[in-house]
């Protein structure tokens, strides 16, 4: 077991502390809480890596970053390198696959349309949930990302916008590689920061976590009235149908699913996103559609309905438009609203299958009756 003093020597990551965490370590260290506000603004809102070029530190400041920031010191940031930036045909998304420090490598996708831009990360090196229709899930559990390395992709997305000529980031979305509510801590505390005003100031009201329907970080983030948007995976309205596409399912069935979401809802009173991978033949019939539709009754349910993006290890194929818009219809006619996402950007995550777009023109949305 490590004791207090070999646990206070584990170098901390700069981009993975909150401000009150920063804070503490600083004044601990002998700072005064005022310079925590400038290396936290260095670090969250200016983006800065190299302390050695912010001449508007003060000399007390800039001794202690001399002491305590380096290889082999208290304190680091993650710093990610790019392996491929992929930009679609449509040149509405990029994909960024980065490397970690242990040679992890995770992708970042970053979405944009007429200015407003979104950024979609990971929150854990592969998945451990099996979904047998994402490249994820087919590659089995890895690690767990650290608030860092969730932080850290955000940083990338935002500096490759800056260097674009674009306004900052206006949306999250936890929708990359991994389960958010397997990694419930780190996750936390990534949003924390990320949300934080004086920093990258992405508000938790702009920031969806995405959930293959893991019950137990569902009823937490309603017992800890945790402020972000939430978006359960369903893909299946009936035990068998869904477990069949979600492993997941058999540890979590889908009535105490189901369950949760209404003490999230009621407990919250915020809408619930719901997504469903339109499989042709597999779950985009018309009965599977009112089968959904009798599911959702009496929650303030939104619907995204997505084409299945191939994988190489799931032989499904994409619901035809034609299908998808029948569906969408019938879930219209019971009152429950829904959004057809485009599959932008297949071209550059068909690999990936997990972006999903920013609300669009190109999108079609029916409000329900
Ligand atoms: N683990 C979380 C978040 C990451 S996946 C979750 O499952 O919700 C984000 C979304 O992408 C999920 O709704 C997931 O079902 C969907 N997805 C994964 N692979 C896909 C594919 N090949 N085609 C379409 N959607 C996919
Ligand atoms: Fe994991 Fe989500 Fe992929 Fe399922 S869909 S395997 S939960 S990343």
């Amino acid at each position: 077991m490590l004791t207090v003093a070999a646990a206070s020597n584990i170098p901390r990551s700069l981009l993975g502390l909150t401000f009150v965490e920063l804070e503490r370590e600083m004044i601990a260290s002998g700072l005064s809480p005022v310079h925590a506000r400038t290396v936290w603004r260095a670090v969250q809102r200016d983006l800065v890596k190299d302390f050695g070029a912010a001449e508007y530190f003060s000399p007390p400041l800039r001794r202690w970053l001399t002491e305590n920031f380096g290889a082999g010191k208290r304190f680091f940031m993650e710093a990610p390198i790019e392996t491929a930036d992929i930009a679609s045909g449509d040149g509405l998304t990029r994909k960024f696959l980065l490397r970690l420090a242990d040679g992890q490598t995770i992708e970042t996708v970053l979405m944009g349309f007429k200015g407003r831009h979104t950024v979609c990360v990971s929150t854990q090196a592969g998945c451990a949930m099996g979904c047998v229709f994402c490249a994820t899930g087919q590659m089995g559990f890895v690690r767990q990302l650290q608030p860092g390395e969730i932080v850290a992709q955000v940083h990338h997305a935002q500096r490759a916008l800056h260097a674009a000529g674009h306004a900052g980031l206006r949306n999250l979305v936890l929708m990359g590689m991994g389960e958010p509510l397997h990694n419930y801590d780190a996750v936390m505390t990534a949003l924390e920061i990320i949300s934080e005003r004086g920093g990258l100031n992405i508000g938790p009201s702009k920031i969806t976590i995405s959930t293959v329907g893991v019950v137990p970080g569902i009823l937490r983030m309603a017992a800890e009235q945790r402020p972000y948007h939430l978006a359960v995976s369903l893909h299946g309205a009936t035990e068998t149908e869904r477990a069949a596409l979600v492993p997941a399912s058999r540890r979590w069935p889908l009535a105490e699913l189901m369950a949760a979401c209404r003490t999230y809802f009621s407990q919250t009173r915020r809408q619930i996103f719901f997504e469903w991978t339109l499989i042709a033949g597999m779950n985009d019939s018309p009965a599977q559609a009112e089968r959904l539709a009798a599911l959702l009754t009496g929650l303030d349910a939104h619907v995204n309905l997505i084409p299945l993006n191939p994988t190489n290890g799931f032989a499904g194929i994409a619901t035809l438009t034609a299908a998808a818009k029948s569906f969408q219809k019938i879930l219209q006619a019971s009152g429950i609203p829904s959004t057809v996402r485009q599959r932008r950007g297949i071209d550059v995550a068909a690999g990936c299958g997990q972006l999903r777009a920013e609300k669009s023109q190109t999108e079609t949305s029916t409000r329900g009756n």
